[in-house]
């Protein structure tokens, strides 16, 4: 049977890019995606990592030392519960200095090839697989890999509204890997594809859509991870599961329902300033109750 995978670019989705990483002391995880990883495997899904390292090509860094930054990474994910099952990268560029690595390859993002070289080695329907990155060359190498696609951006949330092209072409567009993995818990896994060469780029018609507030499909702990994740990447922002002007107003709801009973029962005892004293405040506290949701609903 074969695997399901999520494909993920290494700097800017995994780890902070702070321009060019030459030494494993740069290596920093970006927050929460230890629990992002975690949650993936859970959810049976290999993890590869898939970087671009033109660095080997123009003499920045040798393959050793992208091992150690490599070995570093690992060591901070373990020691944090989370695993690579595998990592691929290119060493090559066009422009090269290094008589070597000078050279086109497949295996450079925006093409397939260490995807395809890892559905080979590790068994992965590439249907049933993802590609998550923060540049428009993953969502490619994505695409022709016949993997669904989720764009990293970080300025997402500045403009809601604007979608830019580079982000269209994506499946999905997410603040972060955290939000990746939410996407990839709740979509329902494709319909396996019968006869899909490894080699060919598979023609991949999804429709455009942003992520949305779809019903959340992942396990209750999955879930519950995420979200503690989510309150700590963003404190600003309130989760679905707890919202106070929604208890207050559910409170006022509670509170105008029994004037309301207090000022029929005033009424039928005879009591008309009591039953217009409880009307008036029946209808401040329906007042209280319907600011109360209209907070909420923006909230
Ligand atoms: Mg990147």
């Amino acid at each position: 049977m074969s695997n399901k995978a999520v494909f993920i670019d290494r700097d800017h989705t995994l780890i902070e890019d702070p321009g060019y990483i030459s030494a494993p002391e740069a290596v920093k995880l970006l927050p929460g995606v230890e629990l992002a990883l975690k949650s993936l495997s859970q959810a049976g899904y290999k993890i590869v990592v898939v970087t671009n390292q033109s660095g080997i090509a123009r003499g920045l860094l040798t393959e050793e030392t992208l091992e150690k930054i490599h070995a570093e990474m690992r060591r901070q994910l373990s020691e944090k519960g989370a695993h690579l099952d595998a990592i691929y990268y290119c060493p090559y560029h066009p422009e090269g200095t290094i008589e070597r690595y000078a050279g086109e390859s497949d295996l450079r993002k925006p093409q397939p090839g260490m995807l395809l070289q890892g559905s080979r080695e590790l068994d992965i329907d590439l249907s049933q697989s993802w590609m998550v990155g923060d540049s428009p060359r993953d969502i490619e190498a994505g695409q022709r890999a016949g993997c669904r696609t989720i764009r990293v951006r970080v300025r997402v949330s500045d403009a809601p509204g604007q979608v830019d092209e580079e982000s269209a072409q994506a499946d999905f567009t997410v603040r972060n890997l955290v939000d990746a993995a939410r996407v990839i818990l709740r979509e329902p896994t494709r319909q396996p594809v019968v006869s899909s060469g490894l080699h060919e780029a598979i023609e991949h018609p999804q429709p455009q859509a942003q992520a949305t507030e779809a019903p959340d499909e992942a396990s209750p702990v999955q879930q519950e991870i995420l979200d503690r994740v989510r309150k700590l990447t963003a404190p600003g922002k309130k989760t679905e599961t707890f919202s106070l002007p929604r208890m207050l107003g559910a409170l006022t709801q509670v509170l105008t329902l029994l004037g309301v009973l207090i000022t029929f029962v005033q009424m039928y005892y005879g009591n008309m300033r009591g039953a217009i004293v409880w009307a008036i405040v029946s209808a401040t506290m329906q007042i209280m109750t319907l600011t109360l949701f209209v907070a909420w609903r923006r909230d």
